[in-house]
């Protein structure tokens, strides 16, 4: 049995310290990470991926203390902690432990072998250096996790910030992974100010999961100092109904998709597009999902969260809404899940990130309107198209701007390793999980040899050697035909034999 950390909410906040003395404290994690990255980014990727699956091992064989220090701390339920947070740790291990090494080999670089011959080169993928890792606290354990373990693979190391709502998921984390590889990985505790303070104390890349104007504002910081940042941010999912649909499915996908974390998920669902087709069919099959849903539904985990969500509600029935279930909650009542519709476009509601279990509804005539409805939205995360015509959704889905669409489900694949998690717009740049991921977390390192002797034609002094090859590149470029270079390549031979030989002058 693991014992939690000692770590407690008032010990990691730093305060009393003032920026400067915070980011010396944080400059101190770095470094001390910065050291033994030198070190671990020697091995052979093989053999970090060994000591990857290691810890791991070590750290599953307290999947249960992990789980109720993440019930404790969110308040989910222990079935989405497990779900959503240890099952995922579990599977990136695995995946990036098995088929990590593959992704990060060199490969080679094509370098034409008439013009340029004796020539090789390698494309390599470099560590960045320390990683900073700030994460949010709606899952305080996976979300950090998908990237630590691809950035420590590649080599880096990394300094963790978890939210200061959720301290000890994060401390937790860091202390067993620091058992296992030793100080490849730091933390860095505390609310903004210490997020800040490790963007000021220049690591080398800084991956942010949390809201759009956090974000905005860390991606300027680190811009200030040259620091590349990847940004995961909000969203405003949008599930698109269409005629066709199978309306049981949709309607329990969709209320699952809205009140999944109470609703506390970037990629949940925010807004509903019916076809009024099915609509009458539709609509009190999800009032129904969402009101059986409502017993397993948490609160939200913080005070200030309820009240934008509570806000929102009331807003949209100020101006003219209507609650098909659930509404504003009497006092400290938790929100139950909520469907608005008739809700105006510039309502809050409508625009800006609930992170709530509810959902605004609005139902359009045909594929066009549904379009608009899910365009409608300065958030690019996730959309779902629910419809029996799979091409068709297909098709109809690629219109709607968002990183990631899916058919007939929705958001289900944020703890699969081998999927791109991604937005676009305001939902941010980042990428997390996936090998496309690894292009964020090296940098490519050119490595050329040369087992050629002589002089080079494009060497000084050039004489009409080099203009003579050039043309001939170009000629072969333009026509296809080898003849024309390879007659100049033979002549420019000829002459350096013979300035070999003295017999004739540069
Ligand atoms: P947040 O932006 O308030 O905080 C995120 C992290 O940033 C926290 O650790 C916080 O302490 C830190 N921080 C705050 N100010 C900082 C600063 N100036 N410099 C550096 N760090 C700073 O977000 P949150 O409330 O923790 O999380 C909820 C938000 O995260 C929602 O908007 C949600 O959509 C988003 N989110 C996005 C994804 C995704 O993958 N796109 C996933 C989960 C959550």
């Amino acid at each position: 049995m693991s014992t939690y950390p000692t770590v407690t909410a008032s010990e990691v906040s730093p305060a009393g310290l003032d920026d400067a003395a915070m980011t010396q404290a944080a400059r101190r994690v770095v470094d001390e990470v910065r050291s033994a990255q030198a070190n671990w980014a020697e091995l052979p990727v093989n053999a970090r991926a060994a000591r990857l699956a290691a810890a791991g091992d070590a750290m599953l064989a307290h999947a249960e203390a992990l789980a109720a220090l993440v019930v404790e701390e969110t308040g989910k339920p222990l079935a989405e902690a497990y779900s959503s947070e240890v099952v995922g740790v579990a599977d990136l291990f695995a995946y990036w432990c098995k088929h990590g090494p593959r992704h990060l080999q060199p490969r080679h670089g094509l370098v034409p072998s008439l013009e340029m011959p004796g020539k090789k080169a390698r494309i390599e993928r470099a560590p960045r250096g320390v990683v900073a890792v700030i994460a949010p606290w709606n899952y305080p354990v996976a979300i950090p996790m998908r990237s630590i373990v691809p950035a420590l693979l590649a080599g880096n190391g990394v300094v963790l910030k978890p939210s200061e709502i959720t301290p000890r998921s994060g401390a937790w984390l860091v202390e067993q992974l620091r058992a296992s590889l030793g100080p490849i990985v730091g933390l860095c505790a505390g609310d903004g100010r210490a997020g800040a303070s490790l963007v000021a104390a220049e690591p080398d890349l800084v991956i942010f999961t949390g809201s759009t104007a956090t974000g905005r504002k860390v991606a300027t910081a680190a811009a200030a100092l040259g620091i590349p940042c990847d940004c995961e941010l909000g969203g405003k999912d949008c599930a698109i109904v269409r005629a066709d649909a199978d309306v049981e499915r949709a309607a329990a996908g969709i209320a699952w998709g809205i009140v999944t974390n109470a609703g506390q998920n970037c990629a949940g669902i925010e807004r509903v597009a019916v076809d009024r087709a099915v609509a009458d069919r539709f609509i009190p099959a999800l009032v129904s999902r969402l009101e059986a849903a409502a017993a397993d539904v948490p609160e939200l985990v913080t005070p200030r969260q309820k009240a934008i969500v509570v806000a929102q509600v009331r807003d949209a029935l100020g101006r003219g809404g209507q609650a098909l279930c659930g509404g504003v909650p009497e006092g400290d009542a938790k929100i139950a899940p909520t469907l608005l519709t008739g809700v105006p476009r510039d309502a809050a509601a409508w625009r800006d990130e609930s992170f709530g279990p509810i959902a605004v509804l609005t139902v359009g005539d045909g594929d066009e309107q549904l379009i608009e409805a899910a365009n409608d939205s300065a958030y690019g995360l996730g959309a779902s198209v629910w419809s029996r015509d799979i091409d068709g959704a297909v098709e109809l889905g690629r219109r709607v701007r968002t990183g990631m669409l899916w058919v007939n489900n929705h958001a289900f694949t944020g703890a699969l390793p081998d999927l791109p998690w991604t937005g676009w717009g305001a939902s941010g740049t980042g990428i997390t999980s996936s090998p496309e991921a690894l292009e964020h977390m090296t940098r490519p390192r050119l490595v050329v040899v040369d087992k050629q002797s002589g002089i080079e034609p494009w060497w000084y002094p050039y004489g009409d050697r080099m203009v003579d090859l050039m043309r001939a590149v170009v000629r072969k470029q333009r026509e296809g035909g080898l003849g024309a270079l390879l007659a100049t390549l033979k002549s420019l031979k000829q002459r350096e034999r013979e300035l070999a030989a003295g017999a004739v002058r540069r």
